[in-house]
Formats: C-alpha cells, structure tokens, sequence
C-alpha cells in the first residue's frame, strides 16, 4: 500500500488481541531503499514481505531498521540479513535489549539525531522518544510529513507505557514537527490527523491521572490492581495486566512527584520449579524443536519438488509434435 511519494506499507493481519488489527512493516525509498520494523520471527510475515517485495517493488532492501526492541518489531531482523542481504540498524539503546535477536555480522549503529540520507531518496530523521520503552524511536520523513511511531503511537488504541514522564515529553516532541501530515504507526490504520490524536493521546492520560487521583482519594489505601478495575471495568480480560502496568506507570510517576506515598510490598519467595516440572519443560522443548525441524524439511522438500519434473505422476508423459511448419 502506497503511503506517500517515497513510502509503502505492507500491513500483515494480527489475531493477538495486544495488537489489534494488524502488524505493519514499512518500505521507505526507491533506490536504496529502508524497512522500518520487521515483524515477529514467524513465517507469515517474512512470506507477506517477500511477496510484496516480489510483487510491487523493484528495488532490494539495503537496511533494516526498528522502532524498538520488542519482539513483534524486532523478531525477523536476523533474516533482514540472511534472506533479503541488508544491514541491520540499532540503536546503542536497543543493542543490549535485542539478546539474541541480532544477527552475527552487519549491525550498524543508529544515532538519534543523527538524519539517515537514502540515496535517490529522502531524508530520515531518527528521533529518540522513549516511553513505550527505553529504546523507543521515531523516524521522520518532513519532506513528505510521514511520521513513523512503532508503538509510541497507534493507529486505534492507546498504548501501553513503561514510562510516563518520558512519554508525555516524547509525544509533546512529536506535537513540535514541523509539516505532520500522517502517522504510520506499528500495528493498526494510518493517522491522517496526527496532531488532534497527539493531543488526545496526552489529553487521555491526563484524564487517567486524574481517574487514578479520584479512585485513591475514594478508597483509601489500594492495589494498582484494584484501581486498574475499577477503572477499566469492560476491558477484554486478557488485557488486564497491560491495563495493570498502565496504572502502575502512572503511580510510579505520580511517587516520583511526591503526590502519593507508597508503602512496599513483600515479594513471595521464589521456590524452584519440582525436578518434574522441568523434566516436563526440556520434553515439550525437545518435541517443538522437532516438529519445526519436520516442517521446515515438509516446506524444503516441496520447494525443491519444484525444480523437476512430476515423475510419480507420469511413466511416460505425454509428448508433443508440431504439424505442418511452424510457420503457418
Ligand atoms: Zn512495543
């Protein structure tokens, strides 16, 4: 899908109710050309970029970048390098968070700031904004007003915060661009009015705030998961605990201003898990691991298939002759 003069977005459908709607990478430039996140590591969405690629474009990727370092942004870079030959992109943020996720050899460093010219291409600026996690960035085409977010901001929800100052100072940041036009965020629908959605996205935590203010001035002393129920009492159950860590962002910043006390709570001992459990655990392993072996070989004998003719369908196949000339 084409977004702008120099982008495209290939938005591969979600059924993981944390992002809803869908997962998109982006594609930035003609000549050398950008990706912007690249997905979980699961086939789908290497076959849905590789058959866009196949389909619409021209050019090869020559680098790959990301948002951030969580794992549906972040899952496929080691195959950005192995299957489509571009250099992977991190910040000195995210290297450390990427465990294992990093290819061995071409990772370059991102310098926030620092503007990434594609040749034949536009300017991307690389803004640090962190919140939605300590290595969170957003890339920004002004020539064209295109603003990536990752997930600092989505295309029909709120997100989920890990630190709400530096949320709040990042989306006043994002307010400041000159010439926003639409935002392209990691999972859902583009933004077309980029600046009402980022005052609302701030007006709403404010209005969380003062939820949260109103909730522990009614009850007294209180659990940020009571709160988080009170507050959120329709929200999918599967969303409670990401429902949880917002309140608790939002406590964790309001003890920071000195405007509520906290009083610690006591962790449970950790007991390690039975000697069965883990037993168990090293089994279901085993059997994954095998079973992915078999796929892969499945889906590698039926590419190669491709390459000769069907012989256990024919003992003779048939066989063609020209009448007459060839000229007729
Ligand atoms: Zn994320």
């Amino acid at each position: 899908m084409k977004v702008s003069a120099s982008v495209r977005a290939v938005q591969v459908p979600e059924d993981n109710p944390m992002n809803p709607e869908c997962t998109t990478i982006y594609i930035v430039g003609k000549e050398q050309v950008l990706t912007i996140d690249s997905g979980y590591a699961i086939d789908r969405y290497r076959w849905f970029l590789k058959g866009y690629l196949a389909a619409a474009e021209q050019a090869e990727i020559a680098m790959a970048a990301i948002t951030h370092h969580h794992y549906d942004h972040s899952g496929n870079l080691k195959w950005a390098v192995q299957e489509l030959d571009a250099d992977v992109l991190v910040s000195k943020d995210a290297v450390p968070l990427l465990k294992g996720r990093l290819p061995r050899n071409r990772v370059e460093r991102l310098e926030p700031g620092k503007p990434l010219k594609l040749e034949g291409g536009p300017t991307v600026h690389v803004l640090k904004t962190p919140g939605h996690s300590v290595d969170s960035l957003c890339y920004y085409i002004e020539e064209e007003g295109v603003l990536f977010t990752g997930d600092t901001m989505l295309g029909s929800t709120t997100t989920t915060v890990h630190n709400l100052g530096d949320y709040r100072r990042s989306l006043e940041q994002l307010l400041e661009l000159p010439n926003l036009k639409v935002i392209c965020p990691g999972h859902g629908p583009l933004v077309h009015d980029p600046r009402e959605r980022l005052q609302t996205y701030i007006e709403h935590r404010n209005m969380r705030e003062r939820q949260i203010l109103e909730v522990l001035q009614r009850k007294g002393l209180t659990t940020s998961w009571d709160i988080m129920l009170e507050l959120y009492p329709d929200i999918d159950t599967r969303l409670r605990r990401a429902a949880d860590n917002n309140v608790r962002s939002h406590l964790t910043e309001l003890a920071e201003q000195g405007r509520i006390k906290v009083h610690e709570g006591v962790p449970k001992k950790k007991r390690g898990p039975s000697q069965r459990a883990v037993e168990h655990a090293r089994e279901r392993e085993r059997v994954i691991k095998r079973a992915k072996r078999y796929e892969e070989q499945a889906r590698r004998a039926e590419v190669r298939a491709q390459e000769n003719p069907p012989a256990d369908e024919w003992k003779d196949p048939p066989r063609y002759e020209l009448q007459g000339s060839a000229r007729d």
